[in-house]
């Protein structure tokens, strides 16, 4: 069964007591929605929050995500975060190779086999994040960009390691700009994605894989871009900030 997934990415935002403040918001308002069995609600608050957001949500309709992991098990790495400790405060899932970490981290996809290796080996969820940037879009790479991605960074994994994989398709000239995907644009990729996928493993797996798409969702397009038959959800960054926004996107999945 393929499980559709609404994640909200918070990034570098809110300190502790806003976060679980918005933690709690989400929270309540789930409340009274009930969720389909193949649903499921991710929210990535900063890992400084994981263990307060942790204690105010119901664990049964969210899932806490942290936002990146250290490539490492464990040792002198100063100033990293490994995916043992994420795991021991409560997340169930990671997201991994967001371009802005691909960007300004210069996180290459060398680094994201050793963290997608960390995430699996510690039994979480890696919502793996691939897009092309707007000059690759216009010079039509867009398609070789996104393959590439995904494969240089998980196409050694097993057939059973691959299944545990999240895909989070996010346009980088589509996030934070206000600019959306078209819905057209967006399931172009998501077949593309899904196609590359069954080419290396095979249909079912590539059937069951949740292939997420981001960039500028909000409450408005989230419906539309839904409605594609492979896009399985969101990952949702700005419209994630607040909780009746955020709410609105999960109701557009259900
Ligand atoms: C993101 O950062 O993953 C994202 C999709 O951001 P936004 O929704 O703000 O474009």
């Amino acid at each position: 069964m393929r499980t559709k997934i609404v994640a909200g990415n918070w990034k570098m935002n809110t300190d502790i007591k806003e976060g679980v403040i918005l933690a709690s918001e989400i929270d309540s308002e789930l409340k009274n929605i009930t969720l389909p069995e193949d649903v499921k609600v991710i929210i990535a608050p900063p890992f400084t929050h994981i263990a307060f957001v942790e204690q105010v949500i119901d664990h049964k309709k969210i899932l806490i995500a942290a936002q990146n992991c250290a490539a490492e098990t464990e040792g002198a790495y100063t100033g990293e975060i490994s995916a043992k400790m994420l795991k021991g405060m409560g997340s169930e899932a990671i997201i991994l190779g967001h371009s802005e970490r691909r960007a300004y981290y210069h996180e290459t996809s060398e680094t994201l086999v050793k963290k997608t290796e960390q995430v699996i080996q510690n039994e979480m969820i890696p919502i793996f994040c691939c897009g092309e940037k707007l000059e690759e879009r216009e010079a039509g790479n867009h398609f070789n960009v996104v393959k590439n991605q995904i494969s240089e960074a998980l196409f050694h994994l097993s057939e059973s390691d691959f299944s545990k994989i999240v895909i989070a398709y996010e346009p980088v000239w589509a996030i934070g700009t206000g600019v959306t995907a078209s819905k057209e644009q967006a399931q172009e990729i998501h077949k593309f994605i899904r196609k590359t996928v069954a080419d290396k493993y095979n249909q079912k797996i590539a059937g069951d894989l949740t292939i997420l798409y981001g960039g500028s969702v909000k409450p408005g397009n989230a419906r539309d871009i839904f409605s594609m038959p492979d896009v399985d959800g969101g990952l949702i960054g700005g419209a994630a900030l607040n909780a009746d926004n955020f709410i609105d996107i999960i109701k557009a999945i259900i």
